[in-house]
C-alpha cells in the first residue's frame, strides 16, 4: 500500500512496511549505516543510521515506515549523535587509515568522512586483539573490527548453511572468529564477497593487496553517500 511520510519537512511517497533507511535512500536522503545492507535482514549492532521518528531517537535500520510517520534526519542532536558513534568506533579500534589496505574502500572511513570526523572526542583505546592469520584464504584483523556481526550472518557455507564467522568471548573481550576448514573450503567468489561487505579492513584475501590502486578506489571514486543513493552495485554494501 502507498504511503506518505514526512522526512525533514519534505512529503515522500513509500510502501508501507519499507525500511526507512531504503525508502530514505530512495527519496535522496542519506542516512549513514555500517551494519545495515539493503535486501538483508536488519542486524542494528552499529546504530549509526540513528534518526528520529515522531520525536524518538530509532536506528533507521530497524524502522518499517508507516503513513503519517514523521522523521528527522538533518537535525542538530542527531546528527551529533551519528558522529559521536563514528568516533566511538575509530577510539574502539586500531584503525590507522594511511597503513591500512582497505584505506578507500573501507565503509567506516568514507562514513568518518561524511559525518565532517577529524578526530574522536572519545580517548583512543588502542586494542591488542590477537589477528587470526590460520586460513588459507582469509586474513582477519581483529583489532578493526566494528562488531557489525555482517561476516556472522551473511557469510555461511554455501551447502550446508552453517557459519564461517562466529563471535566469541563476552563484553569488552568479544572478538570474531573464523572456522579455519570452512574458510579454506570458501570459492574465491565469497571469500572476496565477505572481504566487500566487512565495512573495514577486518577481513583481507590472503596474497592479494593494492590490486585497485589508492587513487582509484570506490569511495576516492564516488562518495560513501553517492554510492548508498545509488544501490545499483550488486553487494548491497554502498
Ligand atoms: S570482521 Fe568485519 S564484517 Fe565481521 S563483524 Fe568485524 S567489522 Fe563486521
Amino acid at each position: 500500500m502507498s504511503i506518505s511520510i514526512e522526512i525533514d519537512g519534505v512529503s515522500v511517497a513509500a510502501e508501507e512496511g519499507g525500511v526507512l533507511v531504503d525508502v530514505a535512500a530512495d527519496a535522496g536522503v542519506y542516512i549513514p549505516t555500517l551494519c545495515y545492507l539493503r535486501g538483508k535482514p536488519c542486524l542494528g549492532t552499529c546504530r549509526v543510521c540513528s534518526v528520529k521518528v515522531d520525536g524518538a531517537v530509532v536506528a533507521a535500520c530497524t524502522v518499517r515506515v508507516r503513513g503519517g510517520m514523521t522523521v528527522e534526519v538533518d537535525e542538530p542532536e542527531t546528527t551529533d549523535m551519528r558522529k559521536a558513534l563514528v568516533e566511538l568506533l575509530f577510539a574502539e579500534g586500531n584503525h590507522n587509515c594511511p597503513s591500512c589496505e582497505k584505506s578507500g574502500r573501507c565503509t567506516l572511513q568514507a562514513v568518518g568522512y561524511e559525518v565532517d570526523m577529524l578526530v574522536s572526542r572519545f580517548p583512543y583505546r588502542f586494542p591488542q586483539r590477537e589477528r587470526d592469520h590460520a586460513s588459507e584464504r582469509i586474513w582477519l584483523e581483529r583489532d578493526r573490527c566494528i562488531f557489525c556481526q555482517r561476516c556472522v550472518d551473511f557469510v555461511r557455507d554455501e551447502t550446508t548453511g552453517d557459519k564461517i564467522f562466529s563471535i566469541s568471548h563476552r563484553g569488552s573481550e568479544s572478538r570474531i572468529e573464523v572456522d579455519t576448514e570452512r574458510a579454506d573450503a570458501m570459492p574465491i567468489e565469497q571469500v572476496r564477497y565477505a572481504v566487500e561487505i566487512c565495512p573495514v579492513g577486518a577481513i583481507l584475501e590472503k596474497r592479494v593487496g593494492y590490486d585497485v590502486p589508492i587513487g582509484r578506489r570506490k569511495y576516492e571514486v564516488h562518495s560513501v553517500r553517492d554510492r548508498a543513493l545509488d544501490q545499483t552495485n550488486g553487494s548491497g554494501a554502498p
